[in-house]
């Protein structure tokens, strides 16, 4: 799934709950249940670069980002509150993050670790490449918007 969505659902994760060791734990399962669910990318991680494809991930991250300081510009959290979105945001973008520095240290075990569970979490990945499934298009973005709306839904208006 996209960035923005992996930020926003731990935001609702981080607000809704204050035990710090359950926000990390659920940020991360969440991250690769989500994962499991059928959403196009906008990039083949087998053939993309990264010189190609930064701008995409860091105008992803923006996106989201721009929406969880617009929350906590607006509704304005208690300090703590505030701590743990980031926590929840930080930890459900972690496996993203990881596999993206997998890119660049192939040669690191654990990232290498990492990378195969989150493949293994991709079902629709084992689909062959060009199946529609996989593409990047309205049919395949449908579950990333309707969580990214349910999760604006519930941060700015529970
Ligand atoms: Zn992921």
């Amino acid at each position: 799934m996209v960035l923005t969505t992996h930020a926003l659902t731990g935001a609702v994760i981080g607000k809704n709950l204050t035990n710090l060791p359950l926000i990390i734990l659920l940020s991360l399962a969440i991250h690769f249940t989500m994962d499991s669910f059928r959403h196009g990318e906008y990039f083949d991680s087998r053939i993309a670069k990264i010189k190609d494809t930064w701008w995409k991930i860091a105008l992803d991250l923006s996106i989201g980002f721009f929406i969880i300081i617009s929350f906590i510009y607006f509704k304005k959290p208690i300090p703590q509150e505030t701590e743990r979105i980031f926590l929840g945001s930080f930890f459900s973008l972690l496996p993203d993050l990881l596999t993206l520095m997998y890119w660049t240290f192939k040669e690191n075990i654990a990232l290498a670790k990492v990378k195969t569970f989150h493949a293994f979490a991709h079902r629709y990945s084992r689909f062959p490449k060009y199946s529609p499934e996989r593409q990047w298009t309205w049919r395949n973005a449908r579950n990333d918007i309707l969580i990214s709306l349910f999760t604006i839904f519930i941060l700015f208006l529970l």
